[in-house]
């Protein structure tokens, strides 16, 4: 069923889970998110990233996704994910998605605060959720790099954004970075560790892809209740389309794809100790 990702996120943070937050690019994708978090019985963030729009656009997304949970279960959010422009944020909210995030995370602080508060007011005003970025997670959805580095979370600049835009939940940057690392990355427990202690909202780690399975278990534990994943996903389909060999033909592709999906979600609902939750 779907749900609003304020009540989720708080729930995870209240009983120490992290929910999982995938990006889907179609309706394939999708349909196997949906499917393994009501197999799981595990709740998980249906996102759509605005980079992606020429895949898929909000409308279609909504209307798919009305669909393939109309008969399920566990609790689903259809967010939004990494919102630039203001125009895609409303009409996502307008399509029926129950959560945005607005991403002004590259801007100064003030600027931030601006262009967030100016979303919480028109999606609380329809009780959508939304999610705001403090600090910068360097790199670029799904591989790539956006040239702007990272920019480690401030635990003081974070209680005052939160107390400013009332946003619900906030992306925090403590060592992640969006795409494949060449290596397992440095995670800065002892800010993140700060931060959860003095932010009221629960925390969202993004690039979670390649963290390591270590990291991402002890960053639950430490606080954080939302975690993206999605180049993982990608490479799960191309390790398993690879080990499938040369035989394979067209919708064997798809189907490869996703099964993939659906291993790679469940396998970090196990890591963030979400599976199973939702009885
Ligand atoms: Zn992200």
């Amino acid at each position: 069923m779907l749900v609003n990702m304020k009540e989720m996120l708080q729930t995870a943070k209240a009983e120490g889970y992290g929910v999982i937050a995938t990006d889907a690019w179609n309706s394939t994708s999708l349909k196997a998110m949906v499917e393994i978090a009501q197999e799981k019985k595990a709740p998980i963030i249906l996102s759509l990233a605005e980079v992606h729009l020429s895949n898929i656009t909000a409308k279609e997304m909504a209307e798919l996704a009305k669909i393939y949970t109309k008969d399920t279960t566990v609790p689903m959010a259809l967010h939004f994910d990494h919102g630039m422009t203001f125009d895609e944020i409303v009409k996502a909210i307008h399509a029926g998605f129950t959560s945005v995030m607005i991403d002004a995370s590259s801007c100064d602080f003030e600027e931030n605060v601006r262009r967030t508060k100016e979303i919480v007011k028109i999606a609380h005003a329809v009780n959508v959720s939304v999610e705001a970025e403090i600090g910068h997670v360097g790199g670029a959805e799904g591989g790539g790099d956006d040239g702007l580095g990272s920019l480690l979370t401030d635990p003081e600049e974070a209680v005052r954004f939160v107390q400013e835009t009332g946003v619900d939940c906030l992306a925090v940057s403590v060592g992640t970075a969006h795409g494949l690392y060449t290596g397992i990355p440095k995670l800065d427990f002892e800010r993140l560790e700060e931060i959860a202690k003095v932010v009221s909202v629960p925390l969202v780690l993004h690039g979670g892809s390649g963290s390591g399975d270590e990291n991402l278990r002890k960053a639950v534990e430490l606080g954080i209740s939302k975690i993206n994943v999605f180049s993982d996903m990608l490479k799960t389909i191309e390790v398993n389309t690879e080990k499938a060999g040369e035989d394979i033909f067209g919708l064997d592709r798809e189907k490869i794809a996703k099964e993939s999906v659906k291993e790679c979600v469940a396998h970090y609902m196990k890591v963030f100790k979400s599976e199973g939750v939702c009885q």
